[in-house]
């Protein structure tokens, strides 16, 4: 029987130790085990540790795809991926405004490889088309994109690689697969960083491979080979954050919403960028392909708000790097990266970088609290 995602969240993967008859995975820490009486070697860099496969198994159900790998963290999940599936002489095309640590990953390691990646000019079918080389092999994609939100059509996506043959990838960080199911929508690949929004208290660094068993089987063989495997112990976490992974998107979204409509008629913000948002460029794709807008908004504050007093007056919302937690956390992008920082003013202006943005991670706190906050510390 197929159960609604929320009920996936709490009860599938389990793994029910015949021992205990506990009614939750034990954790098994064993890194060796008595191989003469197992038909497999069973060993953490094989992906084939009980606790590796009860939480690819929930992710795998969540995602709706066959099989799911675990890594070590989210660029262990892209870099193998993107390893494994192409070759000397592929090119790869990229949405722009993808995760600076992936469009990294392109620029310092495929390319010593012979693997070009070139970014597509926009996100409409005709940019994806024109980008097109004879030797494009696949499209990547991350929508909604951290910390830009710009958002790509998924199902234009899938429909122009099949047309192609193309293998296609998505980051779904962003979106999890409470609110964005991009197998559904005929993507190949999902990624994710479970350091995020999966593992969802802070605590762990985790990434996940979720597809078609074709084209995750060979991922095993690579995982082995680079050491990016998971350990038990994360894994054990993993799989507990999850059980209420549902129950936290569905309060991240109401909240998010909430604030961006507060934020866009605050006298000290110029604008805000939110997906839920009627303004948003792409909002009416966002609200074809995705059931909730996610956690993560950015928004500019007025010219003669100081970034840093702004942050320092924050009592509740904690200035942080990293997000997709419980709590709500906010930075400067434009400090955080250097890759924003280093463009030209025109590039920046290009794409919608500037010097007075904050991204916030929404969390699951009251979304009053959250307000009265932000907005003592915006009037200070
Ligand atoms: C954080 C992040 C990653 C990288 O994940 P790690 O777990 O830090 O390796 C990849 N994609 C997106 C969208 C992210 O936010």
């Amino acid at each position: 029987m197929k159960y609604t995602i929320d009920t996936a969240c709490v009860h599938a993967g389990t793994i029910i130790d015949e021992v205990t008859r506990g009614t939750r995975t034990p954790l098994y820490p064993s890194n060796s085990h008595l191989h003469l009486r197992m038909d497999e070697d069973v060993y953490p860099r094989h992906s084939n540790l009980p606790n590796q496969r009860a939480v690819a198994d929930k992710l795998c159900t969540l995602e709706q795809g066959e099989m799911a790998l675990m890594f070590s963290s989210g660029m262990a999940a892209i870099s193998t991926a993107l390893l494994t599936h192409l070759r000397a002489g592929d090119h790869l095309l990229v949405q722009p405004g993808i995760y600076s640590g992936a469009a990294t990953f392109a620029r310092r390691h495929l390319h010593p490889l012979g693997i070009d990646a070139s970014f597509t000019e926009g996100t409409s079918r005709e940019a994806f088309e024109q980008a097109l080389r004879p030797n494009t092999r696949a499209i990547y994609v991350e929508t909604p994109t951290n910390p830009l939100l710009g958002i790509v059509d998924l199902g234009m996506i899938a429909d122009l690689a099949a047309s192609r043959g193309l293998l296609t990838l998505i980051d779904n960080t962003v979106a999890t697969p409470i609110n964005q199911n991009p197998l559904v929508a005929g993507i190949d690949i999902v990624l994710h960083s479970a350091t995020k929004y999966l593992g969802g208290y802070g605590d762990i660094s985790a990434g996940a491979a979720i597809g078609s068993t074709a084209l995750l089987a060979p991922m095993v063989d690579y995982i082995n080979d680079y050491g990016g495997c998971l350990n038990p112990q994360a894994c054990h976490l993993l799989e507990r954050s999850l059980l209420t992974l549902a129950l936290r998107i569905e309060r991240v979204n109401y909240n998010a919403l909430r604030l961006a409509e507060m934020l866009a008629g605050h006298s000290h913000v110029s604008s805000v960028r939110y997906p839920g948002l009627p303004d948003h460029p792409s909002h009416e794709i966002a609200r074809q392909q995705m059931s909730g807008f996610g956690g993560l908004l950015t928004f500019e504050v007025s010219e003669h708000v100081d970034l840093r007093a702004f942050q320092q007056a924050l009592r509740l919302v904690i200035p942080a790097n990293s997000m997709g937690e419980v709590a709500t956390t906010l930075n400067s992008p434009f400090e955080a990266s250097t890759s924003f920082r280093n463009l030209t003013e025109a590039q920046q202006k290009a794409m919608g970088v500037s010097r007075q943005m904050i991204r916030m991670s929404v969390g699951i706190e009251n979304i009053n609290d959250l307000s009265a906050d932000l907005d003592q510390a915006l009037r200070q």
